[in-house]
């Protein structure tokens, strides 16, 4: 059952070559999101890890972690938190710097926004290097908060993101290989 529902989901990821610059193959799930069934399947799938879990806080990813982070911190009884690029958030922040698979960014997150020691999930569409994921994870730890798990909905499997991740002993749930 779980594996067709997969396939289904795969089916609705497109490659777009050359986006947003040459060599980038770049993973579309905007067609998994349009289509009501893949949309709800993909809710689902992506809290089922954390049943009987107490989550406090899901922290989102600039920007395609911003939409089914929050469906995913509705679904747990959780609170939403946005993990911006520099200069959106306009309270005080911290900030960390990352490398892209297409470049050097920073992320930032309010100052206030979670409690020590609360329980967090990062979640964001797609991990690749996981240069990402770890500076959002260095963030989360300099507000005190505990990270239960990393939330992806599509991993690029040559890129060893999640290896990065899980060799730092962080727990990672990812529903496709792409
Ligand atoms: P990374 O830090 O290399 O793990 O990159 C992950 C972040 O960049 C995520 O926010 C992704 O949405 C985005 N990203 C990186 N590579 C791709 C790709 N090939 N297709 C779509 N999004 C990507």
């Amino acid at each position: 059952m779980k594996n067709e529902q997969l396939k289904k989901l795969y089916s609705k990821i497109r490659t777009i070559p050359d986006f947003p610059m040459p060599g980038i193959q770049f993973k579309d799930f905007t067609p998994l999101l349009a289509d009501p069934e893949t949309l709800s399947m993909t809710s689902e799938l992506l809290k089922k890890p954390y049943d009987g879990l107490k989550i406090d806080i899901v922290a989102g990813l600039e920007s395609r972690g911003f939409l089914l982070g929050p469906r995913l911190a509705q679904d747990l009884n959780a609170g939403f938190i946005p993990v911006r690029k520099s200069g959106k958030l306009p309270a005080e922040t911290f900030a960390e710097e990352y490398e892209l698979e297409y470049g050097v960014d920073s992320l930032e997150v309010h100052k206030d926004a979670l409690s020590k020691g609360a329980n967090v999930i990062i979640h964001d569409d797609l991990i690749a290097t996981g240069g990402t994921a770890m500076a959002c994870a260095r963030l989360i730890e300099k507000l005190g908060g505990n990270i239960i798990a990393f939330s992806f909905i599509m991993h690029i499997d040559s890129l060893k993101g999640l290896e990065l991740l899980e060799g730092k002993s962080y727990t990672c749930h990812t529903l496709l290989s792409v």
